[in-house]
């Protein structure tokens, strides 16, 4: 590499690094606010002058930002710089993505699962208001139609357990990792016949959940999703998707 090169090199990285510090500050700034989601944080001359950079390192600052869903900039007279609202959706499958990519293992999926949901249901015991007992109990009673339709039904109750939980890091790894076992859930094992069974253990933890009775919900939880592994296939990585040019290679 020549010494131009080099130079042209570390002011890229340099101005890539001041983005990214840029990124932060305005993070810290929503933070502080309260995350006031559609409020208009400036114009961009109003942020080129509160920031003190140039437009090319506050529009990268931007972009990373928008690729966060922390902000995004509007065009437009009563335009700029928006608070968003991060999508759990997205976030929790790119955090499935990510540890289908890592090669996660049924077992290690569901040793995590025991951990987080044991918790949750504890947690869910603990915290549960009347009127999500009540969701919770609409939820069994139903579901025995739902999960013969399909099985990708039995997650329900268990991202409502997380919800009852009250704890938004809960919810987040609950979707994420429901959805890596859904991936590599089979299909032909996950029957008709097993929509009672679920229901029935399902039924159970609720029952400790609305007793509030927080340590035999986790164990009840935690047995129940160790017993889950039956339905995995675990001879290979979950994937949750493949590019299609990777199977080519
Ligand atoms: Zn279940």
């Amino acid at each position: 590499m020549s010494l131009h090169a080099i130079r042209q090199h570390r002011a890229v990285r340099a101005s890539g690094k001041r983005a990214e510090d840029v990124a932060a500050r305005i993070e810290a700034h929503i933070v502080q606010l309260g995350w006031p989601s559609g409020q208009v944080l400036g114009s961009e001359r109003e942020l080129l002058d509160k920031y003190k950079v140039s437009r090319a390192t506050l529009r990268e600052a931007v972009r990373l930002l928008e690729h966060h869903m922390v902000a995004r900039m509007r065009p437009g007279p009563r335009g700029g710089l928006v608070v968003m609202t991060p999508d759990a959706d997205v976030v929790s499958r790119a955090m499935a993505l990510y540890l289908s990519h890592a090669g996660v293992d049924a077992r290690q999926l569901l040793e995590m699962r025991g951990i987080v949901e044991g918790q949750a249901a504890a947690l869910a015991a603990a915290n549960a208001t009347p009127i999500e007992i009540d969701e919770m109990r609409v939820l069994l009673a139903e579901e025995n139609e739902l999960v013969e339709g399909s099985y990708r039904h039995t997650k329900d109750f268990h991202l409502h357990v997380a919800e009852m939980s009250r704890n938004p890091v809960m919810v987040l790894f609950v979707r994420c990792l429901t959805a890596l076992t859904e991936a590599r859930t089979v299909p032909a094992l996950a029957r008709k016949e097993i929509a009672g069974r679920v229901n029935d253990i399902h039924t159970r933890i609720a029952e400790s959940i609305m007793a509030g009775d927080a340590e035999t919900a986790r164990r009840r939880m935690t047995r129940h999703i160790h017993a889950i592994d039956e339905f995995l296939d675990d001879k290979s990585p979950v994937v949750v998707a493949k590019p299609k040019a990777k199977a080519r290679a």
